[in-house]
């Protein structure tokens, strides 16, 4: 087992943080301010292939291995939650498309995320469940040629469709996405065993999409609400097998958990960056105040917590490249787990080295501790990702 990144890893570190500190920290601190969405970064991060980087070259994408991609969200995340952030989640449910999709969906989506065209967006949370899946109340209900003449022209090909019912919450890329997932339950009877996966362009009759102002962090991140009301899918739009929608997704969330693991490494480095600068710069009783041992040791206590999620992070990275599925989701869970408790506990300790500095918009350590805290929520809070590996010990 080598603990040793290879030349090429290294080197789209390099470029990705090149990229961030060039062209996203400058505008970082005004995107997050006006709450304003990344559009034209995007377009650029698409150019130099940092969007959906492990998408195959024949789809528009880099290829890059699993260790790779989780560099190149550490690092958009490093530059800047809220701005790198956007760019990083342009590809959520890029993933279900690659594994489960037919042929026509990966060779008209893929190319249009990789290419800077368009974010996709995954539609799994509702206001009333959220950890629990299963409980989904979104219906998808088939409505065949007959029963559909009333509107001939909605029909697919084979004349049959879904229609779907019901509201979605917390949707990344929301109001900006061109393409949803949505996942609704077409067997409401069969629970987890009842969900199905649809792909459905944004501006169909039946979609609203309202964007959530007031979140604690990540303000240049889009989040939605999303309410469909009789929105008809061609039958053909089914992503992956009828019913086989949560399973489909239990294997989404490995990438997606060691992408979060990733997230929370970036922007816990980026907290000590900036705290190591601030104690070599602040004097107190005549002297940088990383002169003093209590402030030494905290940022070794740091930097060791960030190395540490680091090395689990690149580990599931790894894992999600070797096909073995329970490894993958073990070691996703707990990159996730440790990176984002971690990346929580590391910014508020870089407020601490700030003083009253770091509780204002002054430096931007106040930002990271804000954007570092969803980490622990969102692809499955902490909680669940405990239910995860225990499961798995048990
Ligand atoms: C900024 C942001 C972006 C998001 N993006 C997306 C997205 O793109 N697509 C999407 O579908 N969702 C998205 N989410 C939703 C996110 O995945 C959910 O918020 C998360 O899964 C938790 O669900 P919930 O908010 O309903 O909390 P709840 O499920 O109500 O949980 C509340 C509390 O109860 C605990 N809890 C619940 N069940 C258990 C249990 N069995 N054992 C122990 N504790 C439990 C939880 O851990 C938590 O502490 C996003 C959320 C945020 C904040």
């Amino acid at each position: 087992m080598s603990f040793e990144l290879t030349a090429e890893q290294r080197a789209i570190r390099e470029a990705v943080r090149d990229f961030g500190e060039s062209e996203i920290r400058p505008v970082a601190k005004e995107y997050n301010e006006q709450g304003r969405y990344p559009e034209e970064l995007r377009q650029q991060a698409a150019d130099l292939d940092l969007v959906a980087p492990h998408i195959p070259e024949a789809y528009g994408g880099a290829g890059m291995d699993g260790v790779s991609t989780v560099i190149v969200t550490e690092e958009l995340w490093r530059a800047d939650p809220g701005v790198g952030g956007a760019i990083a989640a342009a590809d959520f449910g890029t993933g279900m498309i690659l594994e489960y999709g037919d042929e026509w969906m990966k060779e008209e989506v893929l190319p249009r995320v990789t290419g800077g065209e368009t974010p996709i967006a995954t539609c799994i949370s509702e206001p009333a469940h959220g950890s629990n899946v299963a409980g989904m109340e979104t219906r998808a209900r088939k409505d065949t040629a007959e029963q559909s003449s009333a509107s001939p022209a909605t029909a697919s090909q084979e004349g049959d469709e879904y229609v779907i019912d019901g509201e979605k919450m917390w949707i990344t890329n929301g109001t900006v996405a061109d393409v949803y997932i949505v996942m609704a339950k077409t067997s409401p009877e069969d629970g987890h065993a009842g969900i199905t996966a649809f792909l459905t362009e944004s501006d169909r009759d039946g979609i609203e999409a309202a964007r959530i102002t007031n979140k604690l962090g990540i303000h240049a991140q889009d989040t939605a609400e999303i309410r469909f009301d009789g929105l008809r899918i061609p039958a053909e739009n089914v992503v992956g097998e009828v019913d086989r929608g949560f399973y489909q997704l239990m294997e989404f969330f490995a990438p997606a958990r060691a992408d979060v693991a990733g997230q929370a490494t970036g922007v816990a480095q980026a907290a000590l960056d900036a705290a190591v600068a601030y104690a070599s710069e602040r004097e107190q009783f005549d002297q940088p105040i990383a002169e003093f041992q209590a402030i030494r040791h905290k940022l070794a206590e740091m930097a060791t917590d960030i190395e540490a999620a680091r090395s689990l992070a690149y580990r599931a990275g790894s894992a999600i490249d070797s096909g073995d599925t329970d490894e993958a989701t073990r070691l996703a869970s707990m990159a996730k787990l440790f990176a984002s408790e971690h990346a929580v506990d590391v910014t508020d300790e870089a407020i601490q080295v700030h003083g009253g500095a770091g509780y204002v918009d002054d430096h931007p350590v106040e930002r990271y501790y804000r954007d570092a805290r969803v980490t622990k929520i969102y692809d499955g809070t902490s909680e669940i990702q405990k239910n995860i590996i225990s499961e798995q010990l048990l």
